[in-house]
C-alpha cells in the first residue's frame, strides 16, 4: 500500500527554533510518524536564530507564493531521517530577525502576512516534494490555520487536521489585512473567521478542519469550557464532534545520556545522579552546598500562564523551611525583574537565570528534588514529564495536560507521582510544597516516589498511534 503522505505545518520546530513545547511536539510527532511509515513533509519558516542542519540543500528555483501580493520565497531542504524532510521558507524580509514572533518592542506587526506566507508555502512545497496532494495536511496552532483554509481551495482531495497547542494565542488581526492574506471575503462571517470584528484565525481552522485536536484530553474538555474557552468556547462546543485530545509524549535524551551530565543515572543511581547535578547545578548558579537542602526548580516561560508569580510568592516560605530555590526561564520582562529581586534577597539560597538554554534546562530536570509548575491552565505541558524521567517530583497545578500526566502521591499506598496546587493559589502551592518537604524527610518513601516518576511511560508511541488512527478515518471519510 501506498505511504500516506502527511503535510505538517508549524512556526516552531526543536532543534530548529521554538520558543516552548509546539516546536518539541511538531518535531516528535513527525519524527514518530515518519517511524511508523509515513512520509513525513515538516515545513517551518527559516529565522534570524535558526540553527541550519548540517546537510542542508537550497532548491535550485524559488517557490511562488500568491496572496493579495506576489512573492517568492527560498526553500532550504533537510533530510532530517528516512521518511522525514523538513523544509525551511526563507524570505529575509518576513522572517530574517531577531525573534520568532516579535522582539523587545512587541509581536511583529506583519505577524499575519509572515505566517499566511508560511502556510501558503508550505502547500506548493508539499504538492512539488511529494509529487502530489497529500494526504492529510495538518497544521499546528494559529500560526498554521491558514494552512487549512488554503488547503480547502489548493488542496481539496487533502484531509485536514488542526491542532490547538495553546488556545490563549488565536491570532487576531483587523479585517483590512483580509486582502493581503489572500483569504476569500466570504470566509470573514461568524461562523468562520469573524469574532468580535476581528480576524480570528484559530477559529477559521476550527470551522474549516475535517478534524480539530489538542494536546491533552482534559485540556479538550476545559476549552469547551467559559473558564478555559479564551471566548472560543461556544464555538468549540459546537465543534465538539471533531475535536479529540491526544496527550503530547516526550522523546529524545533522558537521564542515560550523558551530554551535559555530571553522571548518567537510571532508577537504581538516582541518588548519586541527582546529588552530582545538583553539585554541578548548584555551582553554575552560585546555590549554596554547605548544608544539604532540598532544590525546588523550574524551567520555562516566564508568562503570567506559568505562574510564575505564584512561585515566587512562596518562595520565602520555602527558603525559610530549608529549601534551596532555582527558576531558568525568560520571558515578560516585569516577571524577569520581580524574579531577580526576590533572588537578590536570598543570595546562596534562591538563583534565577534569565536565559534560554536547552543543556541548563536539562541540568535542572536532573538537580532538582522537586519540580514545580505552577500554571493558570496548561494545555499539556512537557517540563513535568521531563522532571520526572529524571526522577524530580513534580508539584504541579490541577489543570490541564498536568492532571493527564502526574498523579498524586499517596505514600501510605506508595501510588502515585507528584503533588497538586490549586491554579493561581500561593496558599495551596505552599501546602503542596509542605507534602514535598515531608517526602523529603522519608527517604524510604522519596526512593520509591522518584522510582514511580522515572518509571513512567512518555514516549510518543502511543500517541503516534492515535494521530495515525484519526488520519485514517479521515481518509476513509
Ligand atoms: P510551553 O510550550 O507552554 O512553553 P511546555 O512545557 O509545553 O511549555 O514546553 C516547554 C519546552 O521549552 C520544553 O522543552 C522546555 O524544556 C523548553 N524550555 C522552556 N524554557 C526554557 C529555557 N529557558 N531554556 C531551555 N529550554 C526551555
Amino acid at each position: 500500500m501506498a505511504k500516506l503522505r502527511v503535510l505538517q505545518v508549524s512556526a516552531e520546530v526543536d532543534g530548529l527554533a521554538k520558543t516552548g513545547g509546539l516546536g518539541d511536539a511538531a518535531m516528535a510527532l513527525s519524527r514518530g510518524l515518519a517511524r511508523a511509515g509515513c512520509e513525513v513533509l515538516l515545513v517551518t519558516a527559516r529565522y534570524g536564530p535558526t540553527r541550519v542542519p548540517p546537510g542542508v540543500e537550497r532548491w535550485p528555483a524559488t517557490v511562488p507564493v500568491q496572496l493579495g501580493q506576489r512573492r517568492e520565497v527560498g526553500v532550504l531542504e533537510w533530510d532530517a531521517e528516512p521518511g522525514l524532510r523538513v523544509c525551511l521558507v526563507e524570505d529575509d524580509g518576513l522572517y530574517g530577525r531577531v525573534g520568532l514572533y516579535g522582539d523587545t518592542h512587541g509581536p511583529f506587526g506583519d505577524n499575519a502576512l509572515r505566517f499566511a506566507t508560511l502556510s501558503k508555502a508550505a502547500l506548493a512545497i508539499a504538492t512539488r516534494r511529494f509529487g502530489a496532494t497529500p494526504d492529510v495536511v495538518h497544521g499546528h496552532d494559529w500560526h498554521a490555520a491558514l494552512a487549512i483554509l488554503y488547503a480547502r481551495d489548493d488542496l481539496p482531495a487533502a484531509s485536514t487536521v488542526f491542532t490547538i497547542h495553546n488556545l490563549a494565542h488565536q491570532g487576531v488581526f483587523d479585517p483590512s489585512l483580509l486582502w493581503q492574506l489572500g483569504v476569500p471575503p466570504a470566509l470573514y462571517r461568524l461562523d468562520v473567521l469573524e469574532e468580535h470584528g476581528g480576524v480570528n484565525l484559530m477559529k477559521g481552522a476550527i470551522t474549516m478542519a475535517h478534524a480539530v485536536t489538542t494536546v491533552s484530553p482534559r485540556y479538550a474538555h476545559e476549552i469547551r469550557t467559559p473558564e478555559g474557552g479564551f471566548g472560543l468556547d461556544g464555538h468549540l462546543r459546537y465543534h465538539q464532534e471533531k475535536l479529540v485530545g491526544i496527550v503530547n509524549g516526550i522523546d529524545g535524551a533522558g537521564p542515560r545520556d550523558r551530554e551535559g551530565l555530571p553522571l548518567a543515572y537510571d532508577a537504581n543511581a538516582v541518588v548519586e545522579g541527582k546529588s552530582a547535578a545538583k553539585t554541578i547545578v548548584s555551582r553554575e548558579l552560585g546555590l549554596d552546598l554547605e548544608t544539604p537542602r532540598p532544590l525546588f526548580g523550574t524551567v520555562g516561560r516566564f508568562a503570567e500562564q506559568k505562574g510564575i508569580d505564584v512561585f515566587l510568592r512562596i518562595v520565602p516560605g520555602l527558603v525559610e523551611r530549608g529549601a534551596n530555590v532555582a527558576l531558568v526561564g525568560t520571558g515578560d520582562r516585569h516577571l524577569e525583574e520581580l524574579a531577580k529581586d526576590v533572588a537578590a534577597r536570598f543570595p546562596g539560597r534562591v538563583a534565577v537565570r534569565i536565559a534560554f538554554d536547552s543543556g541548563l534546562a536539562k541540568r535542572m530536570y536532573a538537580a532538582s528534588d522537586f519540580f514545580l509548575v505552577p500554571s493558570r491552565f496548561e494545555p499539556c505541558g512537557l517540563t513535568q514529564m521531563y522532571a520526572m524521567q529524571f526522577g524530580a517530583i513534580p508539584v504541579v497545578s490541577r489543570t490541564g495536560g498536568l492532571i493527564d500526566t502526574v498523579s498524586p502521591i499517596d505514600t501510605t499506598a506508595q501510588t502515585g507521582t507528584g503533588f497538586f496546587a490549586e491554579p493561581g493559589d500561593a496558599a495551596s502551592l505552599l501546602l503542596a510544597c509542605e507534602d514535598a518537604f515531608t517526602l523529603y524527610r522519608d527517604p524510604r518513601s522519596l526512593v520509591r516516589a522518584r522510582a514511580r516518576a522515572m518509571a513512567q511511560d512518555h514516549s510518543w508511541t502511543k500517541s503516534v498511534g492515535e494521530y495515525q488512527a484519526l488520519y485514517a478515518g479521515l481518509r476513509a471519510r
